[in-house]
């Protein structure tokens, strides 16, 4: 069939499996031209098939040469319906390692659920034995509790008072101004439940509990922060309430690793166009803004560069430091970046945006994440939209 794409939002609802394959080659690539990591050896990602966990597992498979799983929840192609972007990154990814020569397989299902995370316990002692770094990055709307079998929702909302920005369509480029109303009580419970992190902590304890961390095992999650314009929608409201839960876990997970040596991070990476980071209000156009900045200043970077910067200058590196906060935010929150962003923050409306804004930029990268706009793809050819991942569990 002929895949187009098919946007109802912030949400594609098709993805090309060749312009998926193209753009996790394009990652490779990035990795395998830079200096060789020395670590990890045997990597669990959870969270691996888009965005910042798809460059992770890239960074640790293809700069480190690291055995790896990925967890995920994506769909297979169903008749005339795709499969979506991240099974065919995961399909791309696995077919690379193995020409590459290296153990990786994939699990899909609810990283959430007890069972997922037995049955990625179980492959880790029949495959690895024991993983030396865990990476925690999944984002969802929603969670249900394994024990409780309460059901939670996320919501991207301000705590305490509304909160009134600018935003963007960044189909349109049309820009407006937007009021979101406070969460409740509830909301604010909910979402930490969900993108906080207990599942991260649950994940950890029965990696390590079931003897699959190995001596000195590496742990991190993700997170942002963001300048002040954003922190009523981000770091102050339901979503930065869960990310202290986040850093709140790390503390705690590196007390219990460190009797076997082993350290949980906190990264605070740059803002990028993901699947997760389109849904949130007024984001779409800082970030165009902040592209432009960043592209004029050379200091632009996308997940892969965002990852195999933590891996070679924090995660392996021996002289980092020990703080469980790792920023590698730091060149979006430079003084000279953040200060011509809000310079153009205050002037930004629909008919200066193609001056002060990359939203080009932004699209392209939107369009990117379901295989779509990438060099070289023919998107009139006819394409089969049924992609088996190899080494599936
Ligand atoms: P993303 O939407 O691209 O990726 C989310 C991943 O989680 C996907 O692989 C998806 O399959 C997986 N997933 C979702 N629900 C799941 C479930 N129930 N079970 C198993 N897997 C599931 O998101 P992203 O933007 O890469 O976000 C990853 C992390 O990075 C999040 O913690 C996010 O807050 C953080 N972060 C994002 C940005 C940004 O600008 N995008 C910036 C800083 C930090």
């Amino acid at each position: 069939m002929i895949i187009q794409p098919k946007t109802r939002g912030f949400i594609c609802t098709t993805a090309h499996p060749e312009g998926c394959a193209r753009q996790v080659q394009q990652q490779i690539d990035y990795v395998k031209a830079h200096k060789k990591l020395s670590g990890p050896v045997n990597v669990l990602v959870v969270g691996a098939s888009t965005g910042y966990g798809l460059a992770s597992r890239i960074t640790a498979a293809f700069g480190a040469g690291a055995n790896t799983i990925g967890v995920f929840f994506d769909k297979p192609a169903e008749g005339a319906r795709t499969a979506s972007a991240g099974w065919y990154n995961s399909a791309a990814l696995e077919k690379a390692a193995a020409e590459q020569g290296l153990k990786s397989f994939s699990i899909v299902g609810d990283a959430f659920s007890d069972s997922i995370k037995t049955k990625t316990i179980d492959l880790i002692k029949a495959e690895f034995g024991t993983v030396d770094l865990v990476v925690y990055s999944v984002a969802s709307p929603r969670r249900t509790h394994p024990v409780t079998g309460e059901t939670f929702s996320s919501v991207i909302k301000p705590v305490g008072n509304a909160y009134t920005n600018k935003t963007m369509n960044f189909h349109s480029g049309e820009v407006s101004t937007v009021t979101i109303e406070p969460a409740t009580e509830d909301e604010v419970r909910q979402t930490i439940a969900v993108m906080g992190g207990e599942d991260w902590g649950m994940w950890i304890d029965q990696l390590q509990a079931a003897g699959a961390l190995a001596e000195g095992a590496t742990t991190v999650a993700y997170s942002y922060i963001g300048p002040e314009v954003t922190h009523p929608i981000y770091k102050d409201g339901t979503i930065g309430q869960a990310k202290n839960d986040l850093e709140k876990t790390a503390i705690a997970l590196n007390e219990k690793l460190s009797a076997t040596n082993g350290r949980a991070f906190v990264s605070v990476n740059k803002a990028l166009v993901t699947q997760s980071s389109s849904a949130i209000p007024v984001v779409p156009l800082y970030i165009s803004a902040l592209y432009r900045v960043m592209k004029d200043k050379e200091l632009h970077e996308n997940c892969i560069q965002q990852m195999y910067r933590l891996f070679a200058e924090h995660l392996y590196n021996s002289d980092a430091g020990s703080s469980h906060l790792i920023r590698i935010d730091d060149w979006e929150m430079r003084e000279d970046v953040q200060a011509e962003v809000m310079k153009r923050w205050s002037e930004i409306e629909t008919a200066n945006v193609p001056v002060l804004a990359d939203l080009p930029g932004y699209q392209d990268d939107f369009f990117n994440l379901f295989g779509f706009r990438t060099e070289g793809v023919d998107y009139e050819a006819d394409t089969d939209p049924a992609v088996d991942i190899p080494n599936l569990v």
